[in-house]
């Protein structure tokens, strides 16, 4: 049986279709901004996401510095999740190369920082503080799809109180799949999200299954100033048609599909829920996040890992389904986290049971 790799979306392989994409891409040089396919790709998600520009990034990580650093200056912070991605994540990256001072937020379960937090966080005009200056929000975070009217109205008060809003949309698609109305198209959906936002990042290297690549999505002006900070990040590439080929693919050919991580996602969750000791906190779309009583998730991880199946955590496992990951590797990894439970302990097998953890 090959390796059920649930670590992360981010481990796909590029499918037959997409290498030979990338093989008939023409190509140019981007940094002199003739590479054909690069720009086919930023008009593609630019139009997508109803902006009137993009700009093709290696990373989600850049993308969301070169996004934060052309909405503030020196001296100016962004109000964020405690445990968004930009900030947790990152590096201090905003802090680091463009001394921007984030202002982290506690978040619910959800995700969501409370409106009356983001308006008491806001600094008035006085030399003590920072200039406040943008809201970013992530969706999907840790898997939770942001309800559109808490988009709406937070996105509203910053606007209201003068800031920029940027979205770290790495697995928007996702969000878009699971909370298009029926009858809605994924891109429909993706646009209304796109909407509450002045900016956004987008990755075609998560659940998309292309190799590498992300997009700044902003106006003019914007991707105009996040072009001169992505070159000074060492991001302007040249032939990047290759990579840009497998994100134009990407939005073809994966986008509706996340419908099925999401269904691979409720099927192991489901499976799941029938074990004790365990405890399933959500699978809204990709993402299943799972705590394991008495300690013992790192001797299910070692467990798993000795029978084919890959995922992340310690005390709390995180499972994540993708494009490489079929309804049978769901079922061998729920019949191999059973088999943690049931068979090991009577065996008195089960690798590291006796802990310390
Ligand atoms: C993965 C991820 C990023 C960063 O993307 P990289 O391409 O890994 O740099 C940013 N935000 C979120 C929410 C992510 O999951």
């Amino acid at each position: 049986m090959n390796t059920v790799d649930l670590r992360s979306d981010t481990v796909t392989q590029p499918t037959a279709a997409m290498r030979e994409a990338m093989m008939a891409a023409p190509l140019g040089d981007d940094v002199f901004g003739d590479d054909p396919t690069v720009n086919a790709l930023q008009e593609r998600i630019a139009a997508l996401t109803g902006k009137e520009a993009a700009l093709f990034m290696p990373s989600g990580t850049q993308s969301n510095l070169c996004g934060i650093l052309a909405h503030c200056g020196r001296g100016d912070e962004y109000i964020v999740g405690q445990l968004a991605h930009t900030y947790r994540y990152e590096g201090g990256g905003a802090a680091v190369f463009g001394s921007v001072q984030p202002q982290p937020l506690t978040q619910d379960a959800q995700g969501r920082m409370a409106l009356a937090d983001i308006a008491a966080a806001i600094k008035p005009d006085d030399p003590h503080f920072a200039r406040t200056r943008l809201l970013c929000l992530e969706n999907t975070w840790n898997g939770h799809v942001m309800p559109d009217e808490y988009l709406r109205t937070a996105t509203a008060l910053a606007r209201e109180k003068g800031l920029n809003t940027h979205l770290d949309g790495a697995r928007v698609f996702n969000a878009a799949v699971a909370s298009a109305a029926p009858e809605q198209t994924t891109f429909a959906r993706l646009r209304e999200i796109a909407d509450h936002f002045d900016s956004l990042s987008v990755c075609f290297s998560k659940g998309l299954g292309a190799p590498v690549g992300s997009a700044l999505c902003g106006s003019h002006e914007l991707i105009a100033r996040a072009r001169r900070i992505r070159k000074m990040a060492g991001g302007g590439l040249r032939q990047a048609g290759l990579l840009a080929a497998c994100a134009l693919h990407a939005l073809d050919h994966h986008a509706e599909r996340l419908a099925d991580d999401h269904a691979n996602a409720r099927r192991l969750a489901d499976g799941l829920r029938g074990i004790d000791g365990l405890t399933v906190k959500s699978a809204e779309t990709n993402i299943v996040f799972v705590d394991v009583a008495d300690g013992q998730g790192p001797a299910l991880l070692e467990f798993l890992k000795a029978n084919g199946v890959l995922a992340t955590g310690l005390i709390g496992l995180r499972f994540v389904t993708h494009l490489d990951v079929d309804t049978a590797g769901i079922d061998h990894a729920l019949a191999t986290v059973r088999r943690f439970f049931v068979e090991a302990p009577a065996a008195g097998t089960a690798a590291g049971r006796t802990g310390p953890y």
